[in-house]
């Protein structure tokens, strides 16, 4: 029987030892985590009658987030899914004083503001070239879309997904998909016409389900995390903080003196907290991935106070506000509002801020006065806080995937390295590469 040792039970950690688990039935599993607790950035909390979340707010259940959605139910999580509200399809940018509804539909399309800008992005498109290299976002969206659609859409989604920087993230790390589309044939809108997605190694789910926006669960995501800690609690040794690792000897040991022998370790601590345990060269490559800080405000209001209809508003960076965006958290989960209370997060900051400088601003009043500018009106807040994540998201960077291919070729030969710096940043990507993972283990 083999031993495999986990740093780590974020849920890179806990959804790997649910597919070891899965394919190696008699593999004994150590998960060590360094606080009292497991899910890493993953937190929900009841907030007055409401329910609100610190880290990520929802899985999209298309494509591999059937993944997920197959583990939920494996898990008998299923009655506690709740899907988001169709109603809250409607996404908006704020930009030039006004929050501009995205199209959603091919009327909105056609009706939309945006539509001259978006049918001269086409066009460009339909003549642009492939470039086998990596580029930023921004070089690339520009070759194949122009100027006007990175200011406006690609710069507030990679503001908005990543807290990221379009100057400086990989195409081919972040939007892989656009990137195998562009070898297609060159041009995005041309390799659409008969593109077939790559098949999901998981149940297919209906229609229904799949169709929708997003899905998280009753008490918000940390219902997931609780329900592989419990699988796992056996496994897991809380507030153990690993001192040094002897990978020829395949062992390490902890601050507290203990020492354990494995014959695999997975390591899905962060970059820069591995760095300390592999050689320089490792190092070094581990320590260049930058991670973005983030201000998280959840703030809850009575639902008189506001008549706004959407999932939520992106802004670009060139309106310069803090403000990366809002999400109505009760519009598009309806259950983590209340009978009176609307329940909204607005995410801060960035990759174009550095963490001290969050901390020395206001960042409530910030929010206060930047909401009173889109809404028209200031509105009376009954409940808010604020939590400031230093690192918050591993930012993918112009040549990652070669970083990544570093990583591998320098790494001791019985480590794995996961977590959300390698090879995805969302719940959907962790857990494809955890199964990945856990299958092709000996
Ligand atoms: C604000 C925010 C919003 C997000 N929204 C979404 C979303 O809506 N949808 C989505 O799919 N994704 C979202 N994401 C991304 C996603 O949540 C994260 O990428 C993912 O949860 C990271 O999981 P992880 O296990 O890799 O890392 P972490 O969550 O960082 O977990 C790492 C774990 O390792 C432990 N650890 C650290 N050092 C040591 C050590 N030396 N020894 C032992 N243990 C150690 C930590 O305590 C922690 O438990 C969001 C992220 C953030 C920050």
């Amino acid at each position: 029987m083999s031993k495999i040792c986990i740093l780590g039970s974020g849920i890179t950690g806990l959804s790997v030892a649910y597919y070891l688990k899965k394919y190696h039935p008699t593999a004994e599993l150590i998960i060590l985590e360094d606080l009292k607790s497991s899910g890493g950035v993953i937190a929900s909390n009841e907030f007055g009658d409401c329910t609100v979340e610190w880290g990520p707010r929802g899985v999209r259940p298309k494509g591999n987030g059937q993944l997920v959605l197959e583990m939920v139910e494996d898990l008998g999580l299923w009655d506690e899914l709740v899907f988001a509200d169709d109603k809250a399809k409607k996404r908006y940018l704020y930009h030039d004083n006004k929050l501009q509804i995205l199209p959603h539909s091919l009327f909105s399309f056609l009706r939309s503001p945006y539509l001259g800008l978006i049918l001269k992005a086409f066009l460009k498109d339909l003549k642009a070239e492939k470039v086998e290299d990596d580029e930023t976002i921004a070089e690339f969206v520009d070759r194949h879309f122009g100027e006007d659609l990175r200011r406006l859409f690609f710069d507030s989604m990679v503001s908005g997904i990543w807290a990221g920087d379009i100057s400086k993230m990989s195409i081919s790390a972040t939007l892989p998909f656009l990137k195998k589309l562009e070898a297609r044939k060159g041009s995005i809108i041309k390799s659409m016409f008969g593109y077939k997605p790559a098949s999901v190694d998981a149940k297919a789910y209906p229609k229904e389900i799949t169709s929708k926006a997003l899905f998280s669960f009753k008490n918000g995501v940390q219902t997931l995390v609780n329900k592989l800690k419990e699988e796992f609690s056996d496994s897991i040794v809380y507030e153990t903080n690993v001192k040094s690792i002897n990978f020829e000897a395949s062992s390490l040991v902890c601050e507290n003196g203990i020492s354990y022998h494995y014959d695999s370790l997975i390591s899905t601590i962060p970059a820069y907290k591995l760095s300390a345990f592999v050689t320089d060269q490792m190092a070094k490559e581990l320590n260049a991935i930058n991670y973005s800080p983030v201000g998280v405000l959840n703030f809850q209001f009575q639902k008189s106070q506001l008549n706004f209809d959407g999932f939520g508003f992106l802004v670009p960076s060139k309106e310069k506000s803090v403000v990366l965006g809002m999400v109505a958290n009760s519009n598009t989960f309806p259950i983590h509002g209340s009978k009176g209370f609307h329940v909204n997060t607005v995410m801060l900051g960035g990759a174009r801020y550095t963490f001290a400088k969050l901390k020395t601003m206001d960042l409530e009043n910030e929010t206060k006065l930047f909401l009173a500018k889109v809404f028209g009106k200031e509105i009376k807040i009954d409940k808010q806080e604020l939590r400031l994540l230093e690192k918050a998201i591993p930012q993918y960077e112009k040549g990652h995937l070669d970083r990544v291919k570093r990583i591998e070729n320098t790494s001791p030969t019985n480590l794995i390295i996961l977590g959300n710096y390698m090879y995805g940043v969302s719940i959907i990507d962790i857990v494809t590469k955890s199964k990945e993972c856990a299958k092709s283990i000996q």
